[in-house]
């Protein structure tokens, strides 16, 4: 294991903490401790629309209920944004952004893959306004993406993401920026995370190399789905997770996460349930676990 892990949590807090946000916050929370390393808590609100503090609250103290602790205070992005701004002038000075006007329908008329922009404002030479969204001119090539689980992979960026929005038109910075500058400056090593994201890592470390920051190593773990194989969110009504009693419910994504915990685990306090299984914690089961993103 390299010295010096740094792995990170990073909820968004557009609702209460589910199932599939805690098996994330745990197998990133157990790699990180069984490394020795130190385990960040990030709290990404800045998608105002989206956010809400209480639900921030709510997420931390649903956390320390399960028996986490994080390194430092938890770093709150929407406290962070003249730190993304500045990053974001870089970028537009060094030539790598245009200014977009398109409006939501036009985009999505434009749109060659379901999300991908086709890039209409590209060559416009539009003056960058406070009303406009300001996109990431994406290089017309292959980017390598490397994943503990789900190997090494390339990736076209204009067809698997296209110009991203890096600034929205209502001066909203976009998450791809937030995360990679954050993962950064906290000089993070390792991202275990949903593989929900798995397909927004190129842009990703697209945007490390822009920005001359090193990339950690990825590790995109499985996702937690309902009945009908959907993945469990925030938009398909994911039920609030027990704040008491809880150990039943670790036990149980422990299992997802490729352990076999003893039965008399679930008795133990939060705290030391988490600390039997740092102890018995084995990265590799979980890198053999089935590939469940679909192609
Ligand atoms: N805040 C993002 C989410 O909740 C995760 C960010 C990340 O892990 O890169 O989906
Ligand atoms: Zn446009």
């Amino acid at each position: 294991m390299p010295a010096g892990y740094i792995g990170r949590f990073a909820p968004s807090p557009s609702g209460p903490l589910h199932m599939g946000s805690l098996l994330t916050a745990l197998a990133s929370f157990l790699d990180a401790r069984a490394a020795g390393g130190q385990w960040l808590l990030r709290i990404d609100d800045i998608d105002h629309q989206r956010c809400r503090p209480q639900w921030s609250t709510h997420i931390q103290e649903t956390l320390q209920r399960y028996g986490f602790r994080w390194d430092g205070p938890a770093l709150v992005q929407s406290q962070r944004l003249p730190l993304y701004q500045q990053y974001l002038q870089q970028l537009r000075e060094a030539g790598y952004l245009y200014a977009c006007t398109c409006s939501r329908s036009q985009r999505t008329a434009q749109h060659t893959a379901q999300r991908v922009y086709a890039g209409v404002c590209r060559n416009r030479g539009l003056p960058f306004t406070s009303t406009c969204s300001w996109r990431l001119r994406l290089d017309d090539t292959a980017q390598w993406v490397s994943d503990l689980r789900l190997g090494t992979q390339q990736f076209l960026l204009p067809e698997c993401s296209g110009d991203i929005i890096l600034r929205r038109r209502d001066g909203a910075i976009a998450y791809h920026l937030a995360t990679v500058v954050d993962d950064a400056l906290c000089q993070v090593t390792h991202v275990l995370r949903g593989e929900d994201l798995w397909p927004e890592t190129p842009v990703q470390l697209f945007l490390q190399g822009l920005c001359q920051f090193p990339s950690p190593q990825y590790l995109h773990v499985p996702l937690v789905t309902d009945t009908h194989g959907r993945k469990l969110s925030k938009q398909n009504h994911a039920q609030a997770l027990p704040t008491h009693h809880t150990g039943p419910v670790v036990m149980q994504l422990l299992t997802r996460l490729g352990m076999v915990p003893e039965p008399d685990w679930q008795d133990l306090s939060p705290e030391q349930l988490l600390q039997q299984a740092v102890i018995h914690w084995d990265r590799s089961t979980l890198c053999r676990m089935i590939n469940t993103q679909r192609r």
